[in-house]
């Protein structure tokens, strides 16, 4: 019997309806990534609160509200690794990822390719 079937069935019988399974959350990040995320908030946090953007590409907002990360953070050791850490706001994080040639120019991005 389907399920529309079996909620028919309860309907007539004077039975609540079973209720209809929810699916399953997909995970965003591995268990071992989250933890990853956790220790770099920590770790990264007195790094950027309170100091200024280090990027300050135009149209800056001047004050950092991040990390920005000169290799990317595709892997954990790239997460948690300060040597590519730039205190940056929003706006010149995006603007790194918009004009990737720029950034590399000023040093504020590294190819993930080159050692
Ligand atoms: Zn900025």
């Amino acid at each position: 019997m389907n399920d529309y079937m079996i909620y028919r069935l309860a309907l007539k019988n004077g039975m609540k309806p079973p209720e209809k399974k929810k699916p399953g959350k997909i995970a965003r990040f591995s268990k071992k990534r989250q933890r990853a995320n956790r220790e770099y908030a920590e770790k990264s946090r007195p790094l950027w609160i309170g100091k200024h953007c280090a990027i300050s590409a135009p149209g800056c907002t001047g004050t950092a509200q991040g990390i920005h990360h000169k290799k990317g953070k595709s892997s954990i050791e790239l997460l948690l690794d300060e040597r590519y850490w730039i205190p940056a706001c929003n706006h010149c994080n995006t603007w790194c990822e918009i004009f990737p040639a720029e950034a590399e120019k000023e040093g504020f991005k590294i190819s993930r390719l080159k050692k």
